[in-house]
């Protein structure tokens, strides 16, 4: 029988974030494998953890990851942490995870703490659909051309950041995405000086132009504000009935939000639509009242 390999989160910050599970996992794995093992040691050390520890990181990751894969396929229960928070996110353990996936061995996840969902559910931000870009490139040339890419996202974004580059990403931010883009920085999440910082993006050049900025940091900048549909709501609605499949109410919906008008006034207008088509003799296939209905 293979072994386990349990991913486990830890405290990004304040031990008190350690889940029973996850002192469980690490006190009865038969091995641990850490980024930093000297780290790790002082969580241990704290809790009492005496399983053996292994070094995990970025640059063995491959040659290391060969040696983790035999002792799981030997039966034997191996747990992965991170410096903090879940590992494999923006840290080591993606490569392993889908070894252990085509070779059949179970990976299970031991779930905590983690600086982007702590940050986001946090921030003020939409919660609803975000994208999570880990760490911007340090290169200003290739930063701003992500950014560029990602100045119309309708999604939250998130980043990881280090104190010494947020200036200059809210410079090209403010730049890019307009300085009366609402963004949020959290730093220190969890610790002594938390900070959760939420204004416009020249707020926020100004906030962190005054003094050192130290910690660890979570950078997130809201949706770009949608951009105002021309046309009329009868001409959309018939663009997007030729244009998908989708049902009536689903398009209403979409028209609706798209419009920043109710449901019940885009509803009555596709109403119209189909009397229209019914005298006409061109109904699509879209017969029933209740396809129509919101
Ligand atoms: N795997 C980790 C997780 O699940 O959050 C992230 C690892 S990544 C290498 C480290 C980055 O996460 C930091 O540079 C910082 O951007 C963010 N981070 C970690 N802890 C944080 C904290 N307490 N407050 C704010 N950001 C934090």
């Amino acid at each position: 029988m293979p072994g386990i390999l349990y991913l486990v989160a830890t405290p990004i910050g304040n031990l008190e974030d350690i889940t029973l599970r996850a002192l469980r996992i690490l006190k009865e794995a038969d091995l641990v494998a850490a980024e930093d093992t000297r780290h790790s040691s002082k969580l241990f050390r704290h809790f009492g953890i005496e399983t053996p520890l292994t070094s995990f990181f970025e640059h063995n990751e491959a040659e290391k990851g060969e040696q983790l894969l035999t002792a799981l396929r030997e039966g034997r229960a191996v747990a992965l942490i991170s410096d903090a928070g879940t590992p494999a996110i923006a840290d080591p353990g993606f490569i392993l995870v889908r070894r252990c996936r085509e070779e059949g061995i179970p990976v299970i996840a031991v779930p905590g703490p983690s600086a982007v969902i702590t940050a986001l559910s946090s921030s003020g931000l939409p919660t609803d659909r975000f994208a999570f870009e880990g760490f911007l490139p340090s290169r200003p040339a290739a930063r701003r051309k992500i950014l560029n890419a990602l100045a119309g996202e309708s999604r939250t974004l998130i980043f990881y950041e280090t104190p010494h580059r947020l200036l200059s990403a809210l410079r090209d931010m403010s730049e890019i995405f307009g300085e009366e883009r609402l963004v949020a920085v959290a730093r220190e999440l969890t610790k002594l000086h938390e900070e959760l910082f939420l204004g416009t993006a020249g707020e926020a050049l100004e906030h962190f132009g005054k003094d050192k900025i130290r910690g660890e940091i979570v950078l997130l900048a809201a949706p770009a504000p949608p951009t105002k549909p021309t046309g009329s709501v009868r001409d959309a609605l018939r663009k997007w009935k030729r244009e998908t499949e989708l049902p009536m109410r689903d398009i209403v919906k979409q028209v609706a939000r798209e419009y920043g008008v109710p449901g019940s006034e885009v509803y009555r207008e596709s109403l119209a639509i189909k009397e229209d088509e019914e005298k006409s003799g061109n109904t699509q296939g879209r017969t029933s009242k209740e396809e129509n209905s919101p």
